[in-house]
């Protein structure tokens, strides 16, 4: 069983407000928001950061990107928002499954 708290949360053992999700991404709520509308957008299969990113993942990240606007969209981000990817500890990142940050205010 993985220690992943991400993997966790797209295998539904633990509980996210959940926003998107289809057969290969799950969107959901951040726990500590950053903003107004602070969205986390993960792949359900794992891999660490964009660091770790294979050509097997060059698909599923352009499906990613081209599903943030219509979630931006869907949460009421109609004038804009901040996308933000944290890459490694000096990158800011916390937790090692990668993930999407999607942030705003509605408009
Ligand atoms: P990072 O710094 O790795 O880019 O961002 C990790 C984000 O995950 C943080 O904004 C943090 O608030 C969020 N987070 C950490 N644990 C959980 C959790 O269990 N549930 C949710 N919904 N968000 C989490
Ligand atoms: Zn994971």
């Amino acid at each position: 069983m993985t220690d992943c708290i991400f993997c966790k949360i797209a295998a539904k053992d633990i509980p996210s407000d959940t926003v998107y999700e289809d057969g290969e991404m799950l969107c959901f709520k951040d726990i500590r928001p950053a903003a107004p509308v602070h969205l986390l957008l993960i792949p359900k299969a794992h891999f660490d950061s964009l660091a770790h990113a294979k050509a097997e993942h060059e698909a599923l990240l352009g499906k990613m990107m081209l599903k943030v606007p219509q979630i931006a969209e869907a949460a009421g981000l109609t004038n804009g928002f901040k996308t933000v990817i944290n890459t490694g500890k000096g990158g800011g990142q916390e937790v090692f499954h990668l993930h999407i940050h999607i942030m705003g205010t509605p408009s």
